[in-house]
This record gives structure tokens, sequence and C-alpha cells, in this order.
């Protein structure tokens, strides 16, 4: 195991059994391990991780958990501070463009009963997050795709705005004279959000929200919306998201497979860094030229994360503390 394994493992035991709400989800399974005296390890709730540094998102997703909010209110509250940020190229507002200038937002949310909404392609319309929320909530469906999902999005009130900043048209620009032409995956700073939250009552949720590979094809859609690759949740074990070449997760059902590992018995660290095995070890992997990253966290409050690129990081915010954490990667010279 990694030093830094090693270490965030050892702190979750320390400081999982004294909080008291920890024993909510947990209680009979930690009555039955003390029978063992086996220490018992679990991580206190509520808590949220997301995908890369996103502090500020982490920060609200805990406003809504400690004033009593559930986590589909935390990861959805959490992923719209992201999009909202038009500073940050990869999300909602000012993400980059395919290579026809155009911002097209995909985004998925899942709650603790398993219901799950998405977007695909969706244009002018920042919150994404929410849009998919809605097609949870209010429609028969799951996902909603291109002009349907705006039409939708308009219909429920969103108001339609013009996502492509100057910064980003700018870049946009740039590429198009500078570029090789193909999709660029953004591998220094945080690209999709994915959020998961246990909330008071020990129940989890998740989001994801993206503007996808920068200068993608026009009407390329990633990982992000697809229930199972770039999220699942399942209340019973645990959640997962993920980030990086979509492409990549959706070949390896990434989200749901990370989920079933768990259900089989493996800590969130270990299913992640299986599910990346998967995707390394595949016979003619081009995994040293691209990215792929995930966190999860299990019914016990135990979380993990592991990536292919050395870049990737997860905000955790658990126990009062709001953190950035580097994650352990697969050594691509390995
Ligand atoms: N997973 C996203 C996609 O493939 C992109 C990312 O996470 O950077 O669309």
């Amino acid at each position: 195991m990694k030093r830094r394994n090693f270490i965030k493992n050892a702190s979750l035991s320390g400081v999982g059994i004294a909080v008291g709400s920890a024993l909510v989800s947990c209680k009979e399974d930690a009555v039955q391990k003390q029978e063992t005296s086996a220490p018992v390890v679990i991580g206190s709730i509520p808590l949220v991780i997301a995908t890369w540094d996103v502090k500020n998102a982490t920060a609200k997703a805990m406003e809504v958990l400690n004033a009593g909010g559930n986590a589909l209110d935390a990861v959805e509250q959490g992923c719209r501070v992201e999009e909202a940020n038009a500073e940050g190229q990869s999300v909602g507002k000012g993400g980059l463009p395919d290579r026809e200038g155009h911002v097209t937002l995909d985004a998925c949310i899942m709650d603790k009963h398993g219901n799950c909404g998405s977007v695909v392609y969706l244009k002018d319309i920042t919150h994404a997050v929410s849009v998919a929320r809605k097609v949870m909530e209010d429609t028969p469906h799951v996902m909603l795709a291109g002009e349907g999902a705006k039409q939708f999005a308009v219909s429920q009130g969103f108001t339609p705005e013009d996502l492509l900043t100057e910064a980003s048209k700018e870049a946009w620009e740039k590429w198009k004279i500078e570029a090789e032409y193909k999709p660029i995956i953004n591998i220094e700073n945080h690209d999709t959000i994915g959020m998961l939250a246990i909330d008071k009552n020990g129940d989890i949720s998740g989001a994801c929200t993206t503007s996808g590979l920068a200068y993608k094809m026009a009407g390329r859609v990633g990982d992000s919306p697809i229930i199972g690759s770039g999220l699942f949740v399942d209340n019973e074990i645990g959640a997962c998201v993920a980030t990086g070449l979509g492409e990549e997760v959706v070949k390896t059902v990434g989200s749901f497979l990370v989920v079933e590992l768990m259900r089989q018995g493996k800590s969130p660290q270990e299913a992640c860094e299986e599910a990346i095995g998967r995707i390394v070890n595949k016979p003619n992997s081009d995994f040293k030229n691209f990215q792929v990253g995930y966190i999860a966290v299990n019914k016990k409050g135990e979380t993990g994360d592991y990536a292919i690129h050395q870049h990737f990081s997860m905000t955790k915010y658990q126990d009062g503390k709001n953190v950035n954490i580097q994650s352990d990667f697969f050594n691509k010279n390995g």
C-alpha cells in the first residue's frame, strides 16, 4: 500500500467511531464487528467528495448537508457552483467548445432510490445538472438530448444564455490556428466535476457535469451523462464517479464496475485501482496518452481515488475539513 493510502486509511479508522452521526448507517455492522474485537473502520458522515480541486463546490454541498439537506440536494447545489464559474473552462458557462465553436454540456444525477436523469449535448443552459434532475423528477425518461433537452429546460424555466465566454472563444480560435486537429483532454486542471455525498441519514447520491473534451467532434458525447459509466450510485453499497477520457470509461462501464467491485467486498480504493487496471491492462491500451480518474465512496464513509495520470486529485469534505488530495496514480512508465 502506498504511504498516502496508509495514512488515509489509518486516519479514517481513528475518526470514524467518535462521530455519532457516522453510526447511523453502520450501526449494526459496527456492533457485529466489535464482537469480533476487530477495529471498526468507518468514516464520519455527512461527507462530500468531488473530482479535482473544487473546494467551493464541496463547501456548498456540505452547507446543504449540515443544514439537514439530503445528499441529492447537496450534489446538485455543489455542482452548480462550478457550472456557474465562468472561469472554469470545462464545466457549464465558459466551457471550452467543440471544434465548431459550440459549447455543449453533458450531465447526470442519481439518487438513493436508483432514480436517475441525464442530459446530453445540451446547448445554452448553464445548469445542466439541474436540468438532469428535472428529467429524473418530472419526466418518464432518463435521458434527453440536444434540442429536445434545451426545449425541456426552457419549459421548466431555465434561461438560455451564450455559454461561450470571450476567454474560451479566444482559446478555441488559437487552437484552430495552431492545432493538430484532435480533441484535447485537459490533464492539468479540473475537467468534469463529479460529486458524491452521504447525508446525515447515511443515504448516498451523486452528480456529474461537464462540457466534455475540448474541441471534440460536433455531436460527441462522453461518459459523463451515461449512468453506469460517468456515475453510478447504489445506496446499499456506495457510489463512483469518473473523469478523464470518456471513451475509455464507457468501454469499461467504469463507475458501475467500481460499485460492483465494492459489492464484492473491495474497499473504494481497491475498487478504483482495479477499474483503472481494466483500462491499462487491455491489450494495446494507449493509456500513456490519456487520463482517467475515479473517486468512490462506500456506505461506511470510506473513500477511494485513483487515476492513470498523476495530475488527478479529489476534494474531500469530511470531519469539518475541506481538503484537496493528490490522488495515487498508475505509473504510466511502469
Ligand atoms: N469525462 C469527460 C468526457 O469524456 C471529460 C473530462 O472528464 O474531462 O466528456
